[in-house]
């Protein structure tokens, strides 16, 4: 169920405080990849500015993925601040299509989802839910890293060199890494092994 939607009587002069945590899932449009974050919190507050709204606020959440180097579970936090004003009318051209189309990591925005951009609802009730999904996915990183100094998999044997060294030449050897198929190679046929070894 979304519950990213807020009726905007309730919506009074001295504005009000939201705060909910979505399951990402629940606000994804249709025809769009899931996303490997499993909840977003949506924490800030709603004004009234004449006839319009305004909701300040904050979207965290955190991104889960295979490790670049050693393949171990990453998270990756994020939290985006956002602004935006909702006026009462018909949705616009882009947010008719533009939602409905994926965006992926790395996508630039355009002037039209820019921060000050007027956001339209219709009837008595604003939906965040559209724009929720659209921050987190903005939010994607690229690549997920454990930690910075993580020393990755041994390329020879495969073994976490987070967890301590293998016993494989090839991890100590700079030149042998390399050039690690030769090497395995090399062992296997002396006879193939390259010139400059030879005594
Ligand atoms: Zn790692
Ligand atoms: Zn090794």
């Amino acid at each position: 169920m979304n519950t990213l939607r807020i009726s905007v009587t309730s919506i009074r002069e001295e504005g009000c405080v939201f705060e909910e945590r979505v399951r990402v899932s629940s606000i994804q449009p249709p025809d769009t990849k899931a996303l490997p974050v499993e909840t977003a919190l949506v924490r800030g507050r709603f004004e009234r500015l004449g006839d319009e709204f305004l909701f300040r606020g904050r979207i965290s959440g955190v991104y889960e993925g295979a490790c670049v180097r050693c393949l171990e579970t990453a998270q990756s936090p994020f939290e985006v601040e956002v602004a935006w004003v909702f006026a009462e009318g018909p949705a616009s051209v882009f947010e008719e299509i533009g939602h409905a189309l994926e965006m992926t990591a790395g996508d630039t925005r355009d002037a039209s989802s820019s921060e000050d951009a007027r956001r339209s609802f219709q009837g008595y009730e604003i939906n965040l839910a559209p724009y929720v999904w659209e921050e987190v996915v903005f939010a994607q990183p690229s690549r997920f890293l454990c930690r910075d100094e993580c020393r990755g998999l041994c390329p020879r044997c495969g073994a976490n060199q987070n967890e301590g060294a293998c016993h494989c030449a090839a991890c100590h050897d700079p030149e042998q890494t390399g050039n690690r198929g030769l090497a395995a190679l090399a062992e296997l046929f002396p006879e193939l092994a390259p010139q400059k070894t030879k005594e």
